[in-house]
């Protein structure tokens, strides 16, 4: 059932509305996919298909690692499980990954796909990206958690978009798999212990895609229990980043029970721009949200918070700006990452000049803090995130660096 339209209008309405409500729920496909499962509802799916109770864990084991070690896309490569049990689970599930609907590649390797996911209605599909960073030290995938957003931030274009529905905890960890997929990295990726987990070529992970990860909080903190599985996908959780506007009563949460970094989309220094470029912000304000990351668990010069700032020329880009910044954050351990603003058709908002954020970063250098925007040109910086392209259309030079400055949150 296509959900009706008035489901689409904000909670609060008018122009100053923080939230839409989620319109769609996700309907399963007649055939699951077994990509993505938790152990417990792979258990629960190797009893609907008739594995005694006793045999499931080692069946669980097995299977787990086919899918997360060994990618295994066809049951038939399951050779550790019987011929008949393989033809059982062939009856009744898939092993189908997140469906590509689009792929762009950049000739320094960055990845970006357009990912089609089932809507409430079969006529209905959505869409969300997922990004492949790579770099010298590390290859970053940027993950989705939302088919668009809840929340109206003024400067993106996924909070422009009005249809949404949660992913589910499979869509997240199986953008992973999907990723291992098209870079043909499992063999890399499932070198023996003790191998440099650099090697790989997916070797952090950020949820920095469209969506608002801690408004989908169960399905993202399930979702990444299956991509950090140490016997699985094995993505640390050090290296797992999540991105949050704010969500200040699942900050905590995020720290406790997901046990990854964390990235805070600061972008203001005053409650009253922030208030406009972050609605979010009316309902936490700065002084909650620093103190929730004050005390995020496990926080320590070790593992450091970033904070996320968008460069938006005459906005919030000044040097006062900069200065208020290092004071506002003073006492957190934290990294600052500087994000070039990427326009979108209809954004209000223009890029910082280049000498301006250099000016910018400056600051924040000098006051201790890495300064993660080493772009040298000023022409061709931007960032990008959250802005679905054609499928024809390439990623531009300056998307590829703003993806790069969001990339680089260790
Ligand atoms: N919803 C989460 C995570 C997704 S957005 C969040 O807001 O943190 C990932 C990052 O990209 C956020 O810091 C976001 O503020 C930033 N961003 C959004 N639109 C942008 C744009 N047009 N240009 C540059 N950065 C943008
Ligand atoms: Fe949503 Fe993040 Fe975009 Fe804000 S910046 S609208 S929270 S995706």
């Amino acid at each position: 059932m296509t959900a009706p339209l008035a489901a689409y209008e904000p909670v609060t309405a008018g122009p100053a509305a923080i939230e839409k409500r989620p319109q769609e729920r996700y309907v399963a496909p007649a055939k699951p996919s077994l990509v993505g499962l938790s152990r417990e509802k792979l258990a629960q799916a190797l009893g609907e298909a008739g594995v005694p109770e006793r045999q499931r864990r080692m069946r669980v084991q097995q299977i787990w690692h086919w899918l997360y070690v060994r990618g295994a896309a066809d049951f038939d490569m399951m050779t550790t499980l019987s011929k008949e049990l393989r033809a059982e689970l062939a009856q009744r599930f898939t092993l189908a990954r997140p469906e590509v609907a689009a792929e762009q590649i950049s000739a320094d390797g960055t990845r970006k796909w357009l990912l089609r996911l089932p809507g409430e209605s079969a006529d209905r599909s959505h869409e969300v990206e997922c990004v492949y960073i790579p770099e010298t030290d590390r290859g970053t995938l940027c993950i989705s958690s939302q088919v668009g957003c809840t929340l109206n931030c003024s400067f993106c274009h996924t909070g422009t978009q009005r249809l949404v529905r949660n992913l589910t905890a499979e869509e997240i960890a199986g953008q992973v798999v999907l990723a291992r997929d098209r870079l043909n990295d499992w063999q890399r990726a499932a070198a023996p212990t003790g191998a440099d987990p650099e090697k790989r070529l997916v070797s952090n992970v950020v949820m920095m895609g469209m969506g608002e990860p801690l408004y989908n909080f169960e399905a993202v903190r399930d979702g990444l229990a299956v991509v950090a599985d140490g016997d699985g996908l094995s993505i640390s959780k050090r290296r797992i980043t999540l991105s949050t506007s704010g969500v200040v009563p699942n900050i905590a949460r995020a720290g406790s029970e997901i046990g990854c970094m964390l990235a805070i989309s600061l972008h203001a220094v005053t409650d009253e721009l922030r208030d406009q470029l972050v609605p979010l912000n009316r309902k936490y304000p700065l002084r909650e949200l620093l103190d929730a990351c004050r005390n995020y668990p496990g926080v320590s010069n070790a593992r450091r918070i970033t904070f996320e700032y968008v460069m938006l020329k005459g906005v919030n880009d000044s040097l006062a700006d900069a200065r208020a910044l290092v004071r506002l954050i003073r006492g957190i351990p934290a990294k600052i990452n500087l994000i070039p603003f990427n326009p979108w058709p209809g954004s209000q908002y223009e890029c910082s000049d280049w000498e301006q954020i250099e000016k910018f970063s400056g600051i924040v250098f000098d006051a201790g803090y890495a300064s993660p925007v080493r772009t040298p040109r000023g022409r061709d910086i931007l960032a990008a995130c959250g802005q679905l392209k054609s499928a024809t259309e390439k990623l531009s030079a300056r998307e590829r660096l703003a993806l790069r400055a969001m990339a680089m949150t260790d």
